[in-house]
């Protein structure tokens, strides 16, 4: 298998910038979505292997346990993901009627900044195992505001469409690219889509992890022998969910929130033999030093330290992305982006 690590921060962290800034919007938000999660029943099995969760929690952050499957290595939170929990902790963004060209901008923006790297990724190692670019036809679940179908389409995949529950964000989509790239579809009607496909490759761009009935929707992909290819990226066990644990007064962008999951190498593995696929090429680069500096920033900020903080930040800025490499290889990173060919 092809692994790649490593990506430059650069720009994204100005996209980020609510994370510094609202530190105590984005945790009382984390709060409410964990309350979502104590309600719901105790989690039995594993969301991958299926094996019962038994035995200590290896760790626990902002009131939620976690509990590491000895079978496949995927970490479970206590309480599991159900449609109720769904329902409670995924809002619904409203949306403008009428869009600016300002907001064509940002949005070209965003992608070209984050998803062309993804869909290039893509897009040439699968050129390298052997399939032309007119041969490409993608099949995008989850696809939010049609970033990653955009992107795909900049680069020359005609045939590439998204399916997206929030009708919300099918409709922006569609208005950003000025053509129906998206259509909505609701979970019941996802199953049929992913049996139904005629596409080869099937995304799933941080969505994964968010799927209630995971095992229908990987059951639709082993079935469908159209699709030859799976591209996903899921939050992984990683250096992060260390952090979060020893910055209890810091927004958790990872473990909790909507993310009840989290990989590891060994559960990936599990899922994809599970499938029928094997892995194909593999991109790992996390956010574990930008959480790091992030949770170091608003604790100086809490006590008193800004001066500290703002002499911290010169110092520490320039040295980001080699120690975030550092960590993307030693295999304990926030983020992968794998794909994975039929066996
Ligand atoms: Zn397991």
């Amino acid at each position: 298998m092809e692994k790649k690590y490593g990506k430059s921060v650069g720009d994204i962290m100005k996209i980020k910038n609510d994370f510094f800034t609202k530190n105590k919007e984005m945790l009382e938000m984390s709060k409410r979505q964990a309350d979502a999660l104590l309600r719901q029943p105790e989690r039995k099995v594993c969301k991958i292997c299926h094996s019962p969760i038994e035995g200590e929690p290896l760790y626990h952050s902002q009131r939620m346990e976690y509990f590491l499957c000895k079978k496949c290595g995927h970490v479970n939170s206590r309480f599991e993901d159900t449609d109720d929990f769904a329902n409670a902790v995924y809002i619904t963004d409203s949306y403008e009627n009428n869009y600016s060209e300002a907001d064509r901008k940002k949005y070209n923006d965003r992608r070209d900044m984050i998803y062309i790297p993804k869909a290039g990724f893509l897009l040439d190692e699968l050129e390298k195992d052997g399939l032309k670019r007119e041969d490409i036809s993608i099949l995008d679940d989850g696809a939010g505001s049609g970033y990653f179908v955009s992107a795909v389409r900049k680069m020359g995949i005609e045939n590439a469409r998204g399916i997206e529950i929030s009708s919300a964000q099918v409709g922006f989509a569609n208005a950003m690219n000025e053509a129906d790239i998206l259509t909505q579809a609701d979970p019941a009607d996802i199953v049929k889509m992913i049996r139904d496909t005629k596409c080869n490759v099937v995304t799933f761009i941080g969505v994964l992890e968010h799927i209630i009935n995971l095992d229908e929707i990987l059951q639709a992909v082993k079935d469908n022998q159209n699709i030859k290819y799976i591209y996903f990226s899921v939050p992984m066990f990683s250096m992060s969910c260390v952090f979060e644990a020893s910055f209890q007064h810091c927004y958790n962008r990872h473990a909790g929130g909507t993310h009840t999951h989290l990989f590891q190498d060994s559960s990936i593995k599990y899922m994809a033999d599970r499938v029928g696929f094997k892995e194909l090429a593999s991109w790992k680069f996390g956010s574990d030093v930008m959480d790091l500096y992030r949770m170091l920033c608003v604790s100086l900020e809490q006590n008193g330290n800004s001066a500290l903080k703002d002499y911290f930040s010169e110092r520490f800025l320039p040295l980001l992305d080699d120690m975030q490499l550092v960590i993307d290889k030693g295999e304990f990173a926030s983020e992968i982006h794998m794909i994975l060919k039929r066996a």
